[in-house]
């Protein structure tokens, strides 16, 4: 077993990181071939990092936040061992198992699976909430060499018996403290449990919390410790801008933002799926089209959305936290953080779906009187000021009203209790704490199974 201080290797320095070719890696001709057709030119730090580690068998703890290049760090090594792979996974089994906090997430993975697949044959699943199990359980029947799954929809089948793990030889745990926003921890050790001992494990995370630390201890022997993109640096291209504005006054400075010529293509966030909605008809109703992406939402209706969005139909999109989470689009001109998160890092997550692939991005907030505590913990976090904006509406914002409590149990549903008991009257008491959110103070110390299922239909 692993403990911190085990974790001894270590991404190469900064330099070599980028000097590093493909063809350096050991990845077998038709990745090679794959990559090429993406158009990649050389590996991004994780992948130098990731790969070489994964492909000597080692387990990995990989800390790196979407827009690194983690997803094909993760998949070429273990496409490249089913290029020597000559017995097919039995009925029902799996070769590898991916799990991911949200269906879209999970759904991108597998995309990005068949990409990189291209000049390969193999069988890839996913199995995730919102959709009938019926097809999910057929694509299992004959065996998989690749599951891609969310936690709560994978267990139900697991317990039914139509899908068992007991063969893979790869599990990969992506976005790991997601899952464990999303209550998923108690499902994931249980699902770890049922694995064979004999595998090779790989955990990615933004962040690192205590419990993904115990949890890497737990579950990973002597892993490789990967660590790149520290927060700060994905977002050092975004301009970060935010307006003081009145809390009624915001929509009408949205309509006014989105009708600027240079905002193309905009994804805006609310904390709770009913503020989503809300925006929606109220730029409706002043002739901007735009539509919402939330758990609310079928899967149907926020696969159609999400493909609009990607081929450029619909310019607007209207999201929550989770349903945003991981979402890769690219030319994202820019974001708009209609209510500002109320866990730090979600800052940081959505800012980072615009400035992808080196190009640059804007990110505006709004930012009412109730919100400055959550402004303060986001500038704490991200070790700078936001560029203060003024707009005719700026007489609108009240520094009198109270701000609403940092960090409550859940984020973006808009449905947790707020871990204090606190009604949005209460003043915060964690402003003055640094990294209040992933402070490792046990957000899912007592899970509990209401909360878990609560959670699974919410996120997956
Ligand atoms: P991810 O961090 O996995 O969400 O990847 C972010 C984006 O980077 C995706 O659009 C990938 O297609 C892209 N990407 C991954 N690896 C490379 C690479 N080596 N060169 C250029 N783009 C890449």
């Amino acid at each position: 077993m692993s403990h911190d201080n085990d974790t001894n290797f270590r991404a190469p320095k900064d330099e070599s990181l980028h000097l590093k070719h493909f063809t350096d890696l050991g990845l077998a001709e038709p990745l090679l071939r794959a990559v090429s057709a993406e158009g990649y030119t050389k590996p991004t730090p994780i992948q130098v990092g990731v790969i070489p580690a994964m492909l000597a068998g080692r387990d990995i703890v990989g800390i790196a936040q979407t827009g690194t290049g983690k997803t094909a760090a993760f998949v070429l090594p273990i496409l490249h061992q089913l290029t020597f792979e000559r017995t097919r996974p039995a009925q029902t089994s799996c070769g590898a198992l991916i799990l991911a906090p949200t269906r879209e997430l999970a759904a991108q993975i597998a995309d990005n699976i068949r990409t990189y697949a291209q000049f390969m044959h193999l069988s890839v699943a996913v199995v995730v909430g919102g959709v009938k199990p019926r097809a999910q359980i057929r694509a299992m029947a004959r065996g998989v060499d690749i599951l891609v799954a969310t936690p709560g929809r994978l267990e139900d089948h697991m317990s039914t018996g139509v899908i068992r793990i007991d063969e893979a030889k790869t599990i990969v745990l992506d976005e790991a403290d997601q899952m464990m926003d999303f209550g998923f921890m108690p499902a994931i050790r249980r699902i770890m449990a049922k694995l064979p001992t004999q595998r090779q494990t790989i955990l990615l995370s933004a962040t690192m919390p205590r419990q993904i630390r115990a949890l890497a201890r737990d579950f990973l022997d002597n892993p490789a410790e990967i660590s790149v993109a520290p927060q700060s640096k994905p977002i050092e291209l975004i301009d970060q801008k935010v307006y003081f504005v009145g809390k009624q006054a915001k929509r009408q400075l949205l309509e006014e933002l989105l009708q600027r010529d240079d905002i193309n293509r905009a994804i805006v966030f609310t904390r709770t799926k009913h503020g989503a909605n809300k925006v929606v008809v109220n730029l409706e109703k002043h002739g901007l089209e735009a539509a919402a992406i939330h758990g609310n939402k079928s899967q149907s209706q926020r696969v159609k959305t999400l493909k609009a969005f990607r081929n450029g139909e619909l310019n607007i999109l209207i999201a929550t936290d989770i349903a945003a989470r991981g979402i890769d689009i690219d030319d994202i001109t820019h974001i708009i953080n209609y209510e500002l998160p109320n866990i730090p890092e979600s800052y940081v997550h959505r800012i980072g779906r615009t400035a992808r692939a080196g190009k640059s991005g804007v990110a505006i907030s709004l930012c009412d009187g109730t919100e400055r505590g959550f402004l303060r913990d986001i500038e704490k976090l991200i070790g700078r000021a936001l560029d203060r904006e003024t707009s005719a509406y700026s007489d609108t914002y009240d520094e009198t009203q109270e701000s609403l409590p940092a960090n409550p149990r859940n984020n973006g549903g808009g449905r947790g209790r707020r871990r204090n008991g606190g009604s949005g009257k209460q003043k915060s008491q964690n402003h003055g704490k640094p990294k209040a959110a992933n402070g490792g103070q046990g957000r899912n110390g007592k899970p509990g199974q209401k909360h878990k299922r609560g959670n699974k239909h919410r996120a997956a």
